[in-house]
């Protein structure tokens, strides 16, 4: 979390995307790219809602997160990868895992009912995917190059 100063080796790591208890393919992977370190208060307060991130790969196959807050303010940055203490890490690729497998359509009668009101979390969650979305596709729109020149202007934290 830009700012934070509490030790990533004592914080929990994150499923940047809401991890999906129901349908794990589905919902945030535990992969390099789908987890980050977060101190106990930041990843608290995440869940809170107090501000949304991301993170993804970009064109140069590194790891960046991007940071929206409750104000409007947009902060990008690499994701930690620790090759500053192990320069070898540099050679390592990340690449997106593959696309879960769309679930089976709702059954009646069932949980997953459509008549069936989806648990707030679930709501929660839904409505968090789709803010990711529509950042990422705001983001493409200005180019990747805006967000490495904000990465590379700002001091560091
Ligand atoms: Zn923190």
């Amino acid at each position: 979390m830009p700012g934070c100063d509490k030790p990533a080796f004592a914080g929990d790591l994150d499923h940047v995307h809401e991890y999906d208890h129901d349908n794990p393919a589905a919902g945030g992977q535990t992969t390099a790219v789908g987890l980050a370190t977060k101190c106990r208060m930041h990843h608290q307060m995440k869940t809170d809602g107090v501000f949304l991130d991301d993170q993804y790969i970009d064109a140069t196959g590194k790891a960046r997160q991007v940071f929206y807050t409750q104000n409007g303010a947009t902060i990008h940055g690499y994701a930690e990868s620790g090759d500053d203490l192990f320069p070898t890490l540099r050679d390592i690729t990340f690449t997106d895992p593959e696309p879960p497998p769309k679930p089976p359509p709702p059954q009646p009668n069932t949980p997953e009912s459509p008549t069936r009101r989806r648990p707030r979390l679930a709501d929660t969650h839904a409505r968090r995917r789709q803010e990711r979305e529509r950042n990422r596709k705001a983001l493409e729109a200005t180019g990747e190059q805006e967000a490495r020149r904000a990465v590379e202007d700002r001091p560091p934290f």
